[in-house]
Protein backbone atom coordinates (compact mmCIF):
# COMPACT_ATOMS: atom_id res chain seq x y z
CA UNK A 1 0.00 0.00 0.00
CA UNK A 2 0.71 3.83 -0.58
CA UNK A 3 0.13 4.79 2.75
CA UNK A 4 0.12 8.77 4.34
CA UNK A 5 1.11 8.62 8.11
CA UNK A 6 0.37 12.17 9.75
CA UNK A 7 2.40 12.75 13.32
CA UNK A 8 4.77 10.55 11.74
CA UNK A 9 7.85 12.22 13.69
CA UNK A 10 5.71 11.73 17.04
CA UNK A 11 5.93 8.60 19.68
CA UNK A 12 3.30 6.33 18.38
CA UNK A 13 3.67 7.80 14.60
CA UNK A 14 7.39 7.00 14.54
CA UNK A 15 6.90 3.54 15.71
CA UNK A 16 4.21 2.78 12.78
CA UNK A 17 6.01 4.27 9.93
CA UNK A 18 8.74 2.08 10.63
CA UNK A 19 6.31 -1.13 11.06
CA UNK A 20 4.63 0.08 7.43
CA UNK A 21 7.61 0.18 6.21
CA UNK A 22 8.54 -3.51 7.46
CA UNK A 23 5.66 -4.95 6.13
CA UNK A 24 6.86 -3.45 2.76
CA UNK A 25 4.68 -0.22 2.11
CA UNK A 26 5.60 3.21 1.12
CA UNK A 27 5.01 5.37 3.25
CA UNK A 28 5.14 9.44 3.49
CA UNK A 29 5.59 10.91 7.26
CA UNK A 30 3.65 14.17 7.64
CA UNK A 31 4.57 16.02 10.57
CA UNK A 32 4.98 19.70 11.57
CA UNK A 33 7.55 19.34 14.05
CA UNK A 34 5.61 21.30 17.12
CA UNK A 35 5.93 17.91 19.20
CA UNK A 36 6.99 15.35 17.08
CA UNK A 37 11.25 15.02 16.77
CA UNK A 38 12.81 14.42 13.66
CA UNK A 39 15.22 12.13 15.95
CA UNK A 40 12.60 9.51 16.06
CA UNK A 41 12.72 8.74 12.20
CA UNK A 42 16.01 9.94 11.26
CA UNK A 43 17.27 6.33 10.83
CA UNK A 44 14.31 5.69 8.64
CA UNK A 45 15.72 8.66 5.95
CA UNK A 46 17.89 6.04 4.32
CA UNK A 47 15.14 3.74 3.22
CA UNK A 48 13.89 4.63 0.12
CA UNK A 49 10.27 3.61 0.40
CA UNK A 50 10.25 6.52 2.97
CA UNK A 51 9.33 10.13 3.09
CA UNK A 52 9.01 12.99 5.11
CA UNK A 53 7.10 16.04 4.62
CA UNK A 54 7.34 18.95 6.92
CA UNK A 55 3.50 19.72 6.75
CA UNK A 56 1.21 20.85 9.29
CA UNK A 57 -2.31 18.38 8.81
CA UNK A 58 -4.69 21.35 9.62
CA UNK A 59 -3.42 23.02 6.26
CA UNK A 60 -4.93 21.38 3.22
CA UNK A 61 -2.75 18.85 1.91
CA UNK A 62 -0.08 18.83 -1.51
CA UNK A 63 -0.83 16.70 -3.88
CA UNK A 64 0.72 13.26 -2.48
CA UNK A 65 -0.16 11.05 -5.64
CA UNK A 66 -2.05 7.37 -5.48
CA UNK A 67 -2.96 7.36 -1.60
CA UNK A 68 -4.37 4.34 -0.09
CA UNK A 69 -4.67 4.49 3.17
CA UNK A 70 -4.11 7.42 5.53
CA UNK A 71 -3.75 7.21 9.59
CA UNK A 72 -4.04 10.05 11.33
CA UNK A 73 -1.72 10.42 14.39
CA UNK A 74 -1.19 14.06 14.45
CA UNK A 75 -1.70 15.68 17.51
CA UNK A 76 -0.69 16.78 21.17
CA UNK A 77 -1.20 14.18 23.56
CA UNK A 78 0.61 14.88 27.14
CA UNK A 79 -2.00 16.41 29.62
CA UNK A 80 0.65 18.02 31.62
CA UNK A 81 0.65 21.83 32.24
CA UNK A 82 3.59 22.66 33.13
CA UNK A 83 5.53 21.24 29.70
CA UNK A 84 5.60 23.44 26.29
CA UNK A 85 4.74 20.23 24.70
CA UNK A 86 1.76 19.57 26.64
CA UNK A 87 -1.97 19.82 25.33
CA UNK A 88 -2.77 22.61 27.63
CA UNK A 89 -0.20 25.00 26.58
CA UNK A 90 -1.09 23.99 22.90
CA UNK A 91 -5.20 24.41 22.86
CA UNK A 92 -5.50 26.25 19.39
CA UNK A 93 -3.42 23.78 17.67
CA UNK A 94 -4.83 20.77 19.84
CA UNK A 95 -8.03 21.39 18.26
CA UNK A 96 -7.08 22.39 15.40
CA UNK A 97 -5.03 18.77 14.71
CA UNK A 98 -8.59 17.03 15.49
CA UNK A 99 -10.77 18.97 13.56
CA UNK A 100 -9.31 20.19 10.65
CA UNK A 101 -6.67 17.95 10.55
CA UNK A 102 -9.23 15.11 10.70
CA UNK A 103 -11.49 17.02 7.41
CA UNK A 104 -8.08 17.18 5.65
CA UNK A 105 -7.16 13.58 5.93
CA UNK A 106 -11.33 12.67 5.03
CA UNK A 107 -11.19 14.81 1.90
CA UNK A 108 -7.73 12.96 0.66
CA UNK A 109 -9.31 9.75 1.36
CA UNK A 110 -12.38 10.82 -0.79
CA UNK A 111 -10.60 12.00 -3.28
CA UNK A 112 -8.30 9.23 -3.52
CA UNK A 113 -10.88 6.23 -2.14
CA UNK A 114 -8.49 5.75 0.21
CA UNK A 115 -8.82 4.00 3.57
CA UNK A 116 -8.40 5.88 6.99
CA UNK A 117 -7.69 5.46 10.08
CA UNK A 118 -7.72 7.54 13.53
CA UNK A 119 -5.63 7.45 16.55
CA UNK A 120 -8.58 8.54 18.82
CA UNK A 121 -8.26 7.68 22.58
CA UNK A 122 -9.50 6.71 25.80
CA UNK A 123 -10.12 10.18 26.60
CA UNK A 124 -13.05 10.32 24.35
CA UNK A 125 -14.34 8.47 27.97
CA UNK A 126 -13.20 11.03 30.30
CA UNK A 127 -13.13 10.57 33.91
CA UNK A 128 -15.55 7.23 33.60
CA UNK A 129 -17.91 6.48 35.42
CA UNK A 130 -18.11 2.93 33.95
CA UNK A 131 -15.55 0.51 34.53
CA UNK A 132 -13.83 -0.96 32.74
CA UNK A 133 -14.78 1.00 29.68
CA UNK A 134 -16.05 -0.53 26.62
CA UNK A 135 -16.60 1.19 23.31
CA UNK A 136 -20.42 1.05 23.98
CA UNK A 137 -19.96 3.43 26.36
CA UNK A 138 -20.40 7.48 25.34
CA UNK A 139 -18.12 8.68 27.95
CA UNK A 140 -18.01 11.18 30.84
CA UNK A 141 -16.23 14.60 29.37
CA UNK A 142 -16.74 17.83 30.35
CA UNK A 143 -17.19 19.94 27.13
CA UNK A 144 -15.30 23.12 28.67
CA UNK A 145 -13.39 21.79 31.04
CA UNK A 146 -9.30 21.98 31.32
CA UNK A 147 -9.08 18.91 29.03
CA UNK A 148 -11.52 19.71 26.56
CA UNK A 149 -9.19 21.08 23.93
CA UNK A 150 -7.86 17.03 23.73
CA UNK A 151 -10.96 14.92 24.51
CA UNK A 152 -13.25 17.25 22.32
CA UNK A 153 -11.10 17.36 19.03
CA UNK A 154 -11.06 13.57 19.04
CA UNK A 155 -14.49 13.14 20.10
CA UNK A 156 -15.04 15.43 16.71
CA UNK A 157 -12.87 13.41 14.94
CA UNK A 158 -14.33 10.77 15.49
CA UNK A 159 -17.64 11.76 14.43
CA UNK A 160 -16.17 13.18 11.32
CA UNK A 161 -14.90 9.41 10.76
CA UNK A 162 -18.26 8.57 11.34
CA UNK A 163 -20.22 10.62 9.25
CA UNK A 164 -17.83 10.43 6.04
CA UNK A 165 -18.35 6.81 6.50
CA UNK A 166 -21.94 7.16 6.62
CA UNK A 167 -22.32 9.49 4.05
CA UNK A 168 -19.97 8.61 1.55
CA UNK A 169 -19.42 5.17 2.05
CA UNK A 170 -15.58 6.09 3.18
CA UNK A 171 -13.33 2.95 4.60
CA UNK A 172 -13.17 4.19 8.03
CA UNK A 173 -11.12 2.96 11.10
CA UNK A 174 -11.23 4.13 14.96
CA UNK A 175 -8.60 3.34 17.23
CA UNK A 176 -9.27 4.26 20.74
CA UNK A 177 -5.63 4.43 22.17
CA UNK A 178 -5.38 3.84 25.96
CA UNK A 179 -1.97 4.97 28.00
CA UNK A 180 0.78 3.57 25.65
CA UNK A 181 4.37 3.36 26.30
CA UNK A 182 8.09 2.60 25.02
CA UNK A 183 10.85 4.19 23.35
CA UNK A 184 11.08 7.52 21.81
CA UNK A 185 8.33 8.91 24.25
CA UNK A 186 9.56 12.80 24.84
CA UNK A 187 11.48 13.03 28.16
CA UNK A 188 10.16 16.01 28.63
CA UNK A 189 6.11 16.22 28.30
CA UNK A 190 5.29 15.57 31.91
CA UNK A 191 4.17 12.06 31.34
CA UNK A 192 3.92 9.41 33.62
CA UNK A 193 6.43 6.70 32.19
CA UNK A 194 9.35 9.24 31.53
CA UNK A 195 9.17 11.35 34.63
CA UNK A 196 9.27 8.28 36.71
CA UNK A 197 11.70 6.39 34.66
CA UNK A 198 13.55 9.42 34.71
CA UNK A 199 13.80 10.66 38.16
CA UNK A 200 14.51 7.08 39.14
CA UNK A 201 17.69 7.00 36.99
CA UNK A 202 18.82 10.39 38.40
CA UNK A 203 17.93 8.38 41.93
CA UNK A 204 14.83 10.95 43.43
CA UNK A 205 12.00 9.90 44.82
CA UNK A 206 8.91 9.60 42.15
CA UNK A 207 6.69 12.47 42.43
CA UNK A 208 3.05 10.98 43.06
CA UNK A 209 0.47 13.20 42.64
CA UNK A 210 -2.35 12.77 45.02
CA UNK A 211 -2.39 9.73 47.22
CA UNK A 212 -1.19 7.36 44.43
CA UNK A 213 -4.69 5.65 43.90
CA UNK A 214 -5.59 6.18 40.61
CA UNK A 215 -5.14 3.63 37.94
CA UNK A 216 -3.82 3.47 34.79
CA UNK A 217 -3.17 0.29 32.24
CA UNK A 218 0.25 0.43 30.43
CA UNK A 219 0.58 -0.85 26.99
CA UNK A 220 3.77 -1.53 25.14
CA UNK A 221 4.22 0.30 21.89
CA UNK A 222 5.20 -2.72 19.66
CA UNK A 223 1.76 -4.20 21.13
CA UNK A 224 -0.17 -1.00 20.63
CA UNK A 225 1.63 -0.79 16.62
CA UNK A 226 0.38 -3.99 16.33
CA UNK A 227 -3.12 -3.73 17.27
CA UNK A 228 -3.34 -0.67 14.68
CA UNK A 229 -1.94 -2.24 12.05
CA UNK A 230 -4.29 -5.07 12.20
CA UNK A 231 -7.29 -3.00 12.39
CA UNK A 232 -5.95 -0.85 9.55
CA UNK A 233 -6.12 -4.32 7.31
CA UNK A 234 -9.58 -5.36 8.90
CA UNK A 235 -13.10 -3.87 7.41
CA UNK A 236 -14.30 -2.67 10.58
CA UNK A 237 -15.47 0.17 11.28
CA UNK A 238 -16.84 1.25 14.65
CA UNK A 239 -14.42 2.25 17.33
CA UNK A 240 -12.06 -0.29 18.88
CA UNK A 241 -10.12 -0.11 22.73
CA UNK A 242 -6.58 -0.88 22.10
CA UNK A 243 -4.77 -1.04 25.10
CA UNK A 244 -3.73 -3.26 28.08
CA UNK A 245 -6.09 -4.25 30.92
CA UNK A 246 -3.83 -4.86 33.21
CA UNK A 247 -4.35 -2.02 35.07
CA UNK A 248 -2.36 -0.66 38.26
CA UNK A 249 -2.22 2.07 40.53
CA UNK A 250 0.00 4.65 39.81
CA UNK A 251 1.64 3.86 43.41
CA UNK A 252 2.45 0.36 42.53
CA UNK A 253 3.70 1.36 39.40
CA UNK A 254 6.04 4.05 40.89
CA UNK A 255 7.51 0.66 43.03
CA UNK A 256 7.99 -0.99 40.32
CA UNK A 257 9.67 1.55 38.32
CA UNK A 258 12.22 2.11 41.65
CA UNK A 259 13.19 -2.08 41.83
CA UNK A 260 13.53 -2.35 38.22
CA UNK A 261 15.97 0.88 38.31
CA UNK A 262 17.36 -0.03 41.56
CA UNK A 263 16.26 3.57 42.72
CA UNK A 264 16.34 3.43 46.47
CA UNK A 265 15.53 6.73 46.69
CA UNK A 266 10.92 5.78 47.29
CA UNK A 267 8.26 8.41 46.48
CA UNK A 268 6.96 11.45 47.31
CA UNK A 269 3.69 12.31 47.25
CA UNK A 270 2.63 15.39 45.71
CA UNK A 271 -0.50 18.12 45.75
CA UNK A 272 -1.74 17.55 42.55
CA UNK A 273 -1.00 20.26 40.38
CA UNK A 274 -2.39 18.87 36.88
CA UNK A 275 -5.13 19.90 35.17
CA UNK A 276 -8.64 19.20 36.77
CA UNK A 277 -10.56 16.53 36.00
CA UNK A 278 -7.96 14.01 35.81
CA UNK A 279 -9.73 10.62 35.46
CA UNK A 280 -9.38 8.63 38.27
CA UNK A 281 -9.43 5.18 36.52
CA UNK A 282 -8.65 3.86 33.32
CA UNK A 283 -9.11 0.34 32.05
CA UNK A 284 -10.02 -0.78 28.52
CA UNK A 285 -12.12 -3.51 27.91
CA UNK A 286 -10.49 -4.99 24.99
CA UNK A 287 -12.82 -7.91 24.17
CA UNK A 288 -13.62 -6.29 20.50
CA UNK A 289 -10.24 -5.95 19.73
CA UNK A 290 -9.83 -9.64 20.97
CA UNK A 291 -12.84 -11.10 18.84
CA UNK A 292 -12.35 -8.56 15.62
CA UNK A 293 -8.89 -8.37 15.05
CA UNK A 294 -7.66 -11.59 17.30
CA UNK A 295 -5.17 -9.03 18.98
CA UNK A 296 -4.89 -8.34 22.92
CA UNK A 297 -0.89 -7.32 24.31
CA UNK A 298 1.71 -9.60 24.67
CA UNK A 299 4.53 -7.57 26.43
CA UNK A 300 4.26 -7.83 30.26
CA UNK A 301 4.78 -4.47 32.31
CA UNK A 302 8.03 -4.95 33.95
CA UNK A 303 9.68 -6.50 30.25
CA UNK A 304 8.03 -3.68 27.94
CA UNK A 305 9.66 -0.88 31.24
CA UNK A 306 13.43 -3.21 30.96
CA UNK A 307 12.70 -2.06 27.26
CA UNK A 308 12.00 1.46 27.67
CA UNK A 309 15.05 2.49 30.44
CA UNK A 310 17.18 1.77 28.20
CA UNK A 311 16.19 4.64 25.90
CA UNK A 312 15.66 7.27 28.58
CA UNK A 313 19.19 6.41 30.02
CA UNK A 314 20.28 6.97 26.43
CA UNK A 315 18.37 10.07 26.14
CA UNK A 316 19.77 11.63 29.67
CA UNK A 317 23.34 10.72 28.94
CA UNK A 318 23.08 12.96 25.24
CA UNK A 319 20.96 15.28 27.04
N1 LIG B 1 1.31 11.20 37.47
C1 LIG B 1 2.02 11.20 38.68
N2 LIG B 1 3.29 11.73 38.68
C2 LIG B 1 3.90 12.25 37.56
C3 LIG B 1 3.17 12.24 36.33
C4 LIG B 1 1.87 11.72 36.34
O1 LIG B 1 1.52 10.74 39.71
O2 LIG B 1 5.06 12.68 37.66
C5 LIG B 1 -0.04 10.57 37.43
C6 LIG B 1 -1.15 11.47 36.92
O3 LIG B 1 -1.74 12.22 37.97
C7 LIG B 1 -2.12 10.46 36.30
C8 LIG B 1 -1.22 9.31 35.83
O4 LIG B 1 0.02 9.50 36.51
O5 LIG B 1 -3.01 9.96 37.30
C9 LIG B 1 -0.99 9.28 34.32
O6 LIG B 1 -0.59 10.56 33.88
P1 LIG B 1 -0.05 10.88 32.41
O7 LIG B 1 0.29 12.34 32.38
O8 LIG B 1 1.03 9.95 32.05
O9 LIG B 1 -1.23 10.59 31.40
P2 LIG B 1 -2.84 10.56 31.41
O10 LIG B 1 -3.18 9.12 31.56
O11 LIG B 1 -3.38 11.39 32.56
O12 LIG B 1 -3.24 11.09 30.07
Amino acid sequence: MYVVVTGAAGFLGSHLCERLLAEGHRVIGLDNLITGDLENIAHLNSNPNFTFLRHDVTVPLPDLGPVEAVLHFASPASPNLNSPFGYPNLPIETLRAGSLGTLNCLELCLARTARFLLASTSEVYGDPLVHPQSEEYWGHVNPIGPRSMYDEAKRFAEAAAMAYHRKYGLSTRIARIFNTYGPRMRLDDGRVVPNFIRQALEGHPLTIYGDGSHTRSFCYVDDLIEGVYRLLLSDFCEPVNLGSPQETTILEFAHLINQLTGNQAGVIFQPENRLGDDPQRRQPDIRRARERLGWEPRTDLAEGLRRTIPYVKQKLALA
